[in-house]
């Protein structure tokens, strides 16, 4: 489906060397290429921009044009480069929940996996780390959203707060709180209701659970597949509520994850966890090689 990179400056270099020793200039038609892919992998422009100057930075340094396999060390910088940008302080795959019960705040547009990811991660620290947790949905305009929450708890044995019909968001977390201390749970976690795109509503709605619940963590799911576009969701989160981190789903598809990167360098926020399937164990902590892998192809 996609040339991967290192096929491409392959090609590349072929050309040139049948020409004699490399030059600037041959490297810079090499970073075209880099930057060709970083595209197609849905990297945005700005961010694509700002990684080949820093990779050209690199490879000027790092004399690539004196190399015999010129191509490989371009692909090796840019790896390099890749995950250095990608890594930041990616955690090691545990949340912040000391001080229980610790509120973990879930945010996303709808259909980015929202619900099926606070599941998942609520079965992780249940299993992994021997956590009580209790979930409960703040979606009060979807009841299938707040069932669909409640049948995954069933399934994967983890409590949900009992749903009461005509109660407000600021109200649910607020009782989950309650519930939560009462019945001794590490951790509660909230999700929260999304939108198919930002409005003023949600945000404010988000905002005013935020506000109340305090969370320890505030992760924002975003569909791995939906490219530039979860640039610019993230971009939104992180600016009005304040996200500790990102969870990217659906990399179990096709997409070349470029808006990993993206994301990382917007917002500086870590990409936390990443989903892989619908299957509840399907989620792994967030593996910067193997993103960065994926980015080059
Ligand atoms: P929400 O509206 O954000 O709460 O989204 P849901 O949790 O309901 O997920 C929407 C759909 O995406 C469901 O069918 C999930 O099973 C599916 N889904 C969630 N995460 C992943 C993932 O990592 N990979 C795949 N392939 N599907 C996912």
């Amino acid at each position: 489906m996609f040339e991967s990179l290192s096929d491409r400056l392959g090609g590349v270099f072929d050309r040139l060397t049948k020409q004699g020793a490399l030059s600037e200039d041959d490297v810079k038609t090499a970073l075209r290429e880099v930057r060709i892919a970083l595209l197609e992998a849905d990297v945005s422009l700005p961010v694509a921009r700002d990684f080949i100057k820093a990779v050209q930075d690199k490879a000027s340094g790092q004399s690539v044009t004196k190399s015999v396999t010129p191509g490989q060390q371009v692909v090796k910088i840019v790896h390099d480069e890749l995950v250095h940008v990608l890594a930041g302080d990616g955690g090691d795959g545990t949340l912040k929940i000391d001080n229980p019960p610790a509120p973990i705040l879930m945010v996303g547009l709808q259909g980015s996996g929202k619900t099926t990811t606070t599941a998942k991660l609520a079965k992780r620290m249940k299993e992994r780390e021997g956590k009580k947790v209790l979930m409960a949905s703040l979606d009060v305009n979807r009841p299938a959203a707040m069932e669909q929450l409640q049948i995954l708890g069933a399934q994967i044995g983890v409590d949900t707060l009992p749903i009461v019909k005509g109660e407000d968001p600021v109200a649910i977390a607020k009782r989950a709180k309650t519930q939560a201390s009462l019945g001794g749970y590490d951790v509660y976690m909230l999700d929260t209701a999304g939108r198919l795109s930002i409005d003023e509503e949600l945000m404010q709605q988000v905002e005013a659970v935020r506000n109340v619940a305090n969370p320890r963590e505030t992760l924002l799911v975003v569909d791995g597949l939906t490219g530039q576009d979860a640039v610019s969701t993230a971009e939104n989160f992180d600016g009005r509520i304040g996200i500790s981190g990102v969870v990217l789903t659906r990399m179990d598809g096709d997409g070349r994850g470029g808006a990993a990167l993206s994301m990382r360098a917007v917002t500086g926020k870590p990409i936390r966890f990443v989903g892989l399937g619908e299957k509840m164990d399907a989620i792994e902590e967030f593996h910067a090689d193997r993103v960065a892998g994926r980015i080059l192809g």
